[in-house]
């Protein structure tokens, strides 16, 4: 099978390793790709919202399946548009279409959904400008900390925590009138606070049947001990100790089944990941978010854990042929730290020279942000690279995460040392 995998963090690296070890591939295509996709497969220079240019791709290299792993393309409907040729029927594509990646690209849509379908989440109501008095009126009536989140895609940075009135009130004028997120702020869900301890689960879905892969933690703050600005993700950790049987069972019933049924129920098709945020709270899961995609970088720790043939699983998703498909999993602990630029979330440096990649013996390595300039590594994103250790013990797993993170040199290098360590003190009270 010719497959084609379209982006170029460390998300789609993972992708890229896990699906060259199926004996199924024939040809391997990323767009656009990095250093390190570049080494399991072919990069090609044609951007992920490029959407003639990706139907080019698919037809000049015979592509059979593509897997689409950033938001952007699925909200802007790149399923749709390859849909719509009919040279490209036979092609598999995992990632829903643009119904679909409603569900990520507005949470006014995903949290109307989730009310009609009884799926557990936090009480909210939605404002637009013409409403912002009836909004701030609302918020008088309120407890506090409350959460208010910009309608549609804003680099994860769309949700704003108010610890008061004021705050809250605030927050909503500058979202709706000075449009601190764009478009994106036009509409704003103010949303009861949740308490309790996050995690997120991933569903791999054909539209009928569904498989849950392995549960994640991720870590957002760019400091230990979750201080500091948010980030798209500093490291990750899977398994998850207190998603235990029952917790998962809870999560199956009261949450996967009646998404997966909703979507039915709503006439829409949906091939692809659902990634879904929960929050456990006292044993119960309450969804703080969905996305039409895998997690980055809790893909660098899902993936390792699958031991079945992945790409044997998404073909079936993109097929409707998950009916029957067992997923196998590793008992092993997955660990990755990400090391990333200095200055990152804020203005960050490039270009600095990295080094040290032989000295990383017992991990895997995904690159995310990194470039090839005259046959050297040198960081060019904010989020540089994920160190992924895996291990019998969560000990272990840290410490081969942490030691590949101190091993890979560069100007600036910043990373978190306490990424797992609040699941290691969890696992031993
Ligand atoms: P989201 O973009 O919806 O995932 O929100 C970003 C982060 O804000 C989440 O990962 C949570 O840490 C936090 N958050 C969002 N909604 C809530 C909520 N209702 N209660 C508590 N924390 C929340």
């Amino acid at each position: 099978m010719n497959v084609l995998i379209l982006g170029s963090g460390g998300r789609e690296h993972a992708f890229a390793w896990k699906i060259s070890q199926s004996p199924l591939l024939s040809s391997l295509y990323i767009a656009p790709g990095n250093p390190g996709t570049a080494e399991i497969g072919t990069n090609l220079s044609v951007q992920v919202t490029d959407f003639e240019g990706i139907k080019q791709a698919i037809k000049d290299f015979h592509i059979e399946l593509v897997i689409v792993g950033p938001e952007e393309p699925l909200v802007k409907g790149i399923r749709d548009f390859l849909e719509a040729d009919e040279s490209l029927q036979h092609i598999g594509i995992v990632g829903p279409g643009k119904l679909g990646a409603q569900l990520e690209g507005s949470k006014d849509f995903s949290k109307n959904f989730m009310h009609k379908y009884q799926i557990p989440t936090a009480k909210s109501q939605t404002f637009i400008k013409d409403t912002i008095e009836e909004g701030l009126e609302y918020l008088t009536k309120q407890s506090f900390p409350i959460v208010l989140k910009a309608d549609g895609l804003a680099a994860g940075k769309g949700v704003i925590i108010a610890q008061s009135l004021q705050e809250a009130q605030d927050t909503l004028k500058e979202m709706l009138l000075d449009a601190k997120f764009g478009d994106a702020s036009a509409k704003v869900v103010i949303e009861d606070f949740l308490q309790g301890i996050e995690l997120s689960v991933f569903v791999l879905s054909d539209g009928e049947n569904y498989v849950i892969l392995p549960e994640a933690k991720d870590y957002k703050r760019i400091r230990e001990n979750d201080e500091g600005l948010n980030t798209g993700g500093m490291g990750a950790v899977s398994p998850v100790p207190f998603a235990n049987e029952k917790f998962m069972e809870r999560v199956k019933q009261k949450v996967v089944e009646p998404t997966i049924q909703g979507l039915k129920t709503e006439g829409i098709p949906y091939q692809g990941f659902i990634f879904i945020g929960l929050m456990n709270h006292d044993g119960e899961p309450y969804v703080i978010e969905y996305n039409a995609r895998m997690g980055d970088p809790e893909t660098e720790v899902v993936l390792p854990r699958i031991e079945s043939d992945f790409l044997s699983l998404l073909f079936a998703s993109s097929k409707g042929k998950l009916n029957g498909q067992k997923i196998v999993l590793s008992d092993q602990f997955a660990v990755t730290t990400m090391v990333v630029s200095g200055g990152y979330p804020e203005d960050y440096r490039k270009g600095d020279e990295m080094t040290g990649f032989e000295n990383v013996k017992d991990a895997l390595i995904f690159h995310a942000g990194t470039k090839s300039v005259d046959g050297k590594i040198v960081t060019s994103g904010g989020r540089v690279m994920a160190l992924t250790g895996l291990s019998n013990t969560l000990e272990n797993a840290i410490q081969k995460s942490q030691k590949a993170a101190n091993a890979i040199q560069y100007e600036g290098k910043h990373f978190r040392k306490d990424i797992g360590l609040d699941v290691l003190r969890y696992n031993k009270p």
